[in-house]
């Protein structure tokens, strides 16, 4: 149960709820990481791989530019030896006259570009100069004279008048050399078109002098940004590649040394734009990047398919969760397809099944009860209270009918609870089945008790329901060779009258049962005055405690007269309680109670004592009589009994023969064998026996005749009834013969008339006690009153004497 709540608030928690959520954002999350680590990577892997191509780019454009410097050279060398051949610059050499040399290097030298000629004889002596000061190309020339032959050492770029110059040295031969013709051409813009258009490089010219700072050259088409980045070249003190920014781009910068003079380098700069080299990369990197995002939404579509698959179960499993919660118990959890969800769905399923089951096996333990199958007491409450509501709608009356079985707990401890359950089963089924109306329900209470709701019924109608219930209890049980009678007692309380909620109602239908039990009087309807009785037994029975010390309790006598001889051969020894308040409280008042409690036990003592005195002092005066004293169950249960009263005997010095004990039917049966044991027992002492109020009870004949008694005691309401009712006329004369036949001796109770005690006698009744002869009075007066005893003379009435 824990790990099911736990897994309730688990499905139930809005975050795990966004699990597709959270599924997706993993997985596109994961899949972005990877991408932008290789783009980072790829990025990287593009500027280093540009990087590298630029500075390969600006080798080879140094390589280029040195092969065109190399070039240039070889073409001025070429033009230079046309020039140097040219028939006109030798007639001019041989002229000797430096002005027409001058004219001639300065025509010629105009013509092929340069801007600065001179011819020097053999050993580089100057002849004549289109230069004002050629002092230094001639110190250029001589500083070359070694190796100035060929046309190599004359790509290199020298720095003269603030120009960078190429300086080509060309022999004249007549045949025999007679000078050197030397031609400076600056350096052109044409340089850097060329080198511009045959590379993907820009290129400046700069110059320092030596130890100094860079300066453009006035070269090409270069605007104000290259001026800017002569400052940037010289801000930097390494030398080789380097990044400076051209018009707000970046360039790679590679300064190739050209040459100069003793005072001044020169130098080209070569750039190559990164964005430019870059720029396929990036295109390479925009479509890489708009196949990561393709990728991306392919995949996140993907995923969110995925999540909701994975989570639409999870979702429909969290909902049946959520009933489940609620107490839903019926719907089925849906399980889908075959996965590790649906495995959980299918738990989930058997779960649902397992408490369904025990939630309706919970709901029968608490709402029937297991033994009788019939609605517990709970249940029972709530359809009285739907039944009352109903009442009050349709201003209709509505009872409870209360049941308390007699002696119950006595057969569940002689015969076994087994016995005991099976008993109730049966009392159950006897109760459901057709005793009652079909509208009525009965419901088991526990232990011995049953109550049932009667709907429409008012007070008449359920007495004579509940009068129904006793009749068919009336009819003994029998179970495994037991015939077991069931004596109850009935309460019932009625709806509107008695109460106006089921509580109330309950509670008077169970008043009335516990007097019903109290008075032994079968059905009893609630009044008002039951409540306080049952509140003044229980004061009672708190006082009668202290009646024996007190000597409160009385001994009254109520004669037996020998019917055939109207002599007084015994009496009833009968107990009273003169209450100081109360005044005389009548036995049936606390003989109940009494006997519930125990303290019957004592009241059972004081009582044989006093006979056993009262018997003496008769004795004593002359009058021989048997004294009968009353018996309860308590009594009979008592094993000690009949020690105590040996005991009793031997010192009160009273023959035990001249004591008879009655005993009530339903003393015996509450628990038969030890009944028998203990009148065993009480019989071997000498102790007449008497069976007291015969034909209320259900006694079988199979156990009188075990029993050993001596006497039999006609209940006086077949006695009192017997001159009306024939049958119970019936009853008695039938009685008298069965006591006979089992060697009983009979006495009727309740003799009120000369007719019964006239008709008693011709039935052969042995024994006659009732008002007609006396009243139970104080033991002190019973001397006095058999002397006045006289036997009665009565004359059968013919209509009887007929029906004999
Ligand atoms: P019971 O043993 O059947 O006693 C006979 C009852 O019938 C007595 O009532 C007696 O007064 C009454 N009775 C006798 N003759 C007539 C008659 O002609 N007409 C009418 N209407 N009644 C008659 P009581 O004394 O009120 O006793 C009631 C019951 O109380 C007794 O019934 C007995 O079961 C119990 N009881 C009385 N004394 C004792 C006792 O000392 N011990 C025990 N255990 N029970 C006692
Ligand atoms: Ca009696
Ligand atoms: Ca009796």
């Amino acid at each position: 149960m824990p790990d099911f709540r736990h897994l309730l608030r688990t499905l139930g928690n809005p975050m795990a709820r966004r699990l597709d959520v959270r599924i997706v954002v993993l997985f596109v999350g994961l899949l972005l990481l990877i991408q932008a680590v290789s783009f980072v990577t790829i990025r990287h892997d593009i500027g280093d791989n540009a990087r590298a191509q630029i500075g390969t780019e600006l080798q080879t454009g140094e390589n280029v530019l040195r092969r065109l410097l190399a070039q240039n050279a070889q073409n001025l060398y070429e033009t230079s030896r046309l020039l140097a051949a040219d028939y006109g610059f030798r007639s001019a050499i041989a002229s000797a006259d430096r002005l027409t040399l001058v004219d001639a290097l300065d025509n010629h030298g105009a013509r092929i570009g340069a801007s600065v000629s001179l011819f020097t004889d053999a050993r580089f002596r100057l002849v004549a100069s289109t230069s004002s000061d050629p002092t230094a190309v001639l110190a250029l020339l001589k500083s070359q004279a070694g190796d100035a032959t060929g046309a190599s050492t004359a790509a290199t770029v020298h720095w003269l008048d603030g120009q960078a110059f190429q300086l080509v040295t060309v022999p004249v031969k007549a045949p025999h050399l007679i000078g050197h013709v030397a031609m400076g051409f600056p350096l052109t813009g044409e340089l850097v078109r060329d080198m511009e258009g045959l590379t993907a490089l820009k290129m400046g010219l700069l110059s320092r002098p030596r130890g100094g700072r860079w300066t453009l050259l006035p070269i090409g088409e270069h605007t104000q940004a290259w001026q800017a980045l002569a400052d940037q070249l010289n801000q930097r003190a390494r030398p080789g590649a380097r990044d400076v920014a051209l018009a707000g781009e970046d360039h790679s910068a590679r300064i190739v040394p050209l040459g100069g003079n003793a005072t001044h380098d020169v130098a080209a700069v070569l750039l190559r734009s990164v964005d430019e080299a870059i720029a396929p990369y990036r295109r390479l990197q925009l479509t890489l990047l708009a196949i990561a995002l393709s990728g991306l939404a392919i995949f996140g579509v993907g995923s969110v398919l995925t999540a909701r698959r994975i989570t639409r179960p999870i979702k429909a499993l969290s909902i049946s969760a959520d009933r489940l919660g609620a107490g839903d118990y019926s719907t089925p959890v849906p399980v889908a397809s075959r996965d590790e969800v649906s495995e959980l769905a299918q738990s989930f399923e058997a779960m649902r099944q397992a408490m369904q089951q025990r939630e309706a096996q919970i709901k029968r333990l608490a709402y029937w009860d297991a033994l009788t199958g019939l609605p517990n007491k709970e249940h029972f409450r709530d359809l009285l209270r739907a039944q009352l509501e109903q009442a009050r709608r349709e201003a209709t009356p509505c009872a409870v009918l209360m049941l308390d079985l007699d002696r119950f707990k006595h057969v569940n401890d002689v015969l076994g609870h087994a016995f005991g359950d099976r008993l109730l089963r049966q009392i159950a089924l006897r109760l459901s089945d057709g005793v009652l109306r079909t509208q009525d329900i009965v419901a088991h209470r526990g232990g011995d008790e049953f109550v049932a709701c009667l709907p429409c019924a008012d007070g008449d109608t359920a007495r004579t329901l509940a009068q129904r219930v006793v009749r068919a209890l009336e009819t003994p049980f029998t179970l495994d060779d037991h015939t077991v009678d069931v004596g109850a007692g009935i309460g019932v309380a009625t709806f509107p009258a008695h109460a106006d909620d089921a509580d109330t109602l309950i509670g008077r239908a169970e008043v009335a049962m516990y007097a019903a039990k109290a008075k032994q009087a079968g059905v009893i309807v609630y009044a008002p005055e039951l409540d306080s009785a049952s509140q003044e037994s229980l004061s009672l029975l708190s006082e009668l405690r202290t009646a024996v010390d007190h000597a409160q309790l009385r001994l009254f006598l109520q004669p037996k007269v020998d019917l055939a001889s109207g002599r007084v051969i015994g009496a009833e020894a009968l107990v009273r309680w003169m209450h100081p308040q109360r005044g005389m409280v009548a036995p049936m008042r606390f003989i109940p109670f009494a006997e519930q409690t125990g303290f019957i036990r004592v009241i059972t003592g004081w009582m044989i004592q006093q006979c056993a005195c009262t018997w003496r002092e008769l004795r004593g005066s002359g009058v021989e009589i048997k004294l009968s004293v009353n018996l309860s169950t308590r009594d009979l249960l008592d094993q000690d009994l009949p020690a105590k009263l040996e005991k009793l005997f031997a010192r009160e010095a009273v023959d035990p023969k001249a004591l008879c004990l009655e005993i009530t039917e339903s003393a015996i049966m509450d628990d038969p064998q030890r009944a028998l044991q203990t009148l065993k027992r009480l019989h071997d002492m000498g102790l007449r026996l008497s069976i007291d109020d015969f034909g209320t009870g259900y006694s079988s004949l199979a156990y009188l005749k075990q029993m050993p008694l001596h006497e039999l005691k006609i209940d006086q309401s077949f006695v009192k009834s017997m001159e009306r009712d024939q049958a119970d006329m019936k009853i008695v004369r039938s009685t008298i013969d069965l006591a006979h036949n089992l060697g009983l001796s009979v006495t009727a109770e309740g003799v009120e008339t000369g007719q019964a005690y006239a008709l008693l006698r011709a039935m052969k009744c042995d024994e006659a006690q009732g008002y007609f002869m006396a009243k139970p009075m104080p033991s002190e007066d019973f001397a006095a009153w058999l002397r006045a005893w006289q036997a009665p003379q009565t004359r059968l009435k013919t209509e009887f004497a007929e029906l004999l």
